[in-house]
């Protein structure tokens, strides 16, 4: 047998162990942990949708008339009405013609790689695409080339080189702990110039980019029978799950086909009627964008670290690279100290090397917020010089 204590006990010496803290409650900007209240930039609830009152009323609406549960998965008697309208709504709210829904994000992306590649597919993926991409790609039978990150002339090397017979690129639309925005327009043309699909997974673009906050998609104007759109419904919009959207034959096809559609349970019915309440938020409440707007700039213009390295992003994810986890977990832990959670994030979620805060902001925080964080960082990198 493995020895697993040992490998628990090498963890612990490379300080990449990690811990999980139990959360009494965190609504908009305020966590309670431990009977203590902190401030978070922690969360991916990033217009605060989260604990919106209408949101919440949605959902206990949506319990009380359909139950607590969906029952079945979609194929067998668990596609519900809500289910069925929800995913019309965001289907036409990025543009495409057709959307399915999934319990995670997780799932979606193992349904649509899944679907999209078999043994006759090469897959080219950006280096830094989320773990979900990953193990999807492992699942499939294709060839897959990792280019280096955002790196485009490496990527047309690759699909120039290729001689498979059906290619996909699979990107991130915003990546998860760098918070930079891949060129997707540049990708789509060279998409269509190797007769590839695209694949875009827009986690953290969906609701906060775009006009009406439809995406990047939207942010870049693109639309193409190429593009198939995977957005997450439990970070801007606040509450739980994930859609596919794309043409007709590429959702149909995984109706028929995907694992991670067709062997699980529907999520609650209760949660499409939450999330039809918070769809409607994302487009008609515009001041939520422009105030994380305002507020990375705040951030941005304060925030100038000497010893670290700030790495500013157009979005609401706002990296801090200390460089080495001990660093990271030790600055983590002394902003803890002084009530503010700011995650400390090492490999192998990211490269190794660079450690990192990973600042995320939401509209719920105010100016006074973010001062308190650049003040409480200033201090923290005093002391570590
Ligand atoms: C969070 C995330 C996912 C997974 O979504 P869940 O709904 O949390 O399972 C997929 N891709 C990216 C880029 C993410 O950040």
């Amino acid at each position: 047998m493995r020895d697993l204590e040992a490998e628990l006990a090498s963890l612990q010496t490379s300080q990449s162990l990690r811990h999980r803290r139990v959360v009494d409650s965190h609504a908009g900007s305020k966590a309670t942990i431990g009977g203590r209240e902190f401030l978070s930039f922690s969360s991916n609830d990033y217009l605060g949708l989260a604990g919106d009152a209408r949101v919440v009323a949605a959902l206990c609406e949506g319990a009380q008339r359909f139950g607590a549960g969906a029952g079945a998965s979609h194929l067998v008697s668990g596609h519900h009405r809500v289910h069925e309208e929800l995913e019309q709504r965001l289907a036409e709210f990025v543009g495409m013609p057709r959307a399915l829904l999934f319990s995670s994000g997780y799932l979606a992306n193992l349904a649509a790689v899944t679907t999209l590649a078999d043994r006759s597919t090469e897959i080219f993926a950006d280096r830094l695409n989320h773990a979900s991409l990953n193990d999807a790609m492992r699942l499939t039978r294709s060839r897959f080339h990792r280019y280096p990150h955002c790196d485009l002339s490496a990527l047309e090397r690759a699909l120039e080189g290729s001689r498979a017979a059906d290619k996909l690129v699979v990107t991130d639309a915003v990546f998860s702990m760098d918070g930079d925005i891949a060129p997707l327009h540049r990708i789509l043309a060279l998409c269509e110039r190797f007769d590839a699909r695209l694949l875009v997974d827009d986690a953290h673009g969906f609701g906060v980019l775009g006009p009406g906050g439809r995406g990047s998609l939207a942010h870049f104007a693109l639309a193409s029978p190429r593009i198939v759109y995977m957005g997450t419904l439990g970070k801007a919009a606040g509450v739980s799950g994930a859609f596919v959207a794309g043409p007709e034959n590429e959702t149909e096809l995984m109706i028929q086909r995907a694992r991670p559609y067709i062997y699980t349970t529907a999520s609650p019915p209760a949660l499409a009627v939450a999330l039809t309440r918070s769809l409607e938020l994302i487009e008609t409440e515009s001041w939520r964008r422009d105030r994380l707007a305002q507020l990375s700039r705040r951030l941005i213009d304060g925030l100038r670290p000497r010893r670290w390295r700030f790495a500013p992003s157009p979005t609401a994810i706002q990296p801090l690279i200390l460089g080495a986890n001990h660093e990271a977990l030790a600055v983590s832990d002394a902003l803890a100290d002084v009530g503010i959670i700011v995650p400390a994030i090492r490999p192998p979620t990211v490269p190794a090397g660079t450690a990192r805060l990973r600042i995320s902001l939401s509209a719920a925080h105010q100016e006074a917020d973010i001062d308190q964080l650049i003040a409480a960082l200033v201090r923290a990198e005093e002391n570590m010089a």
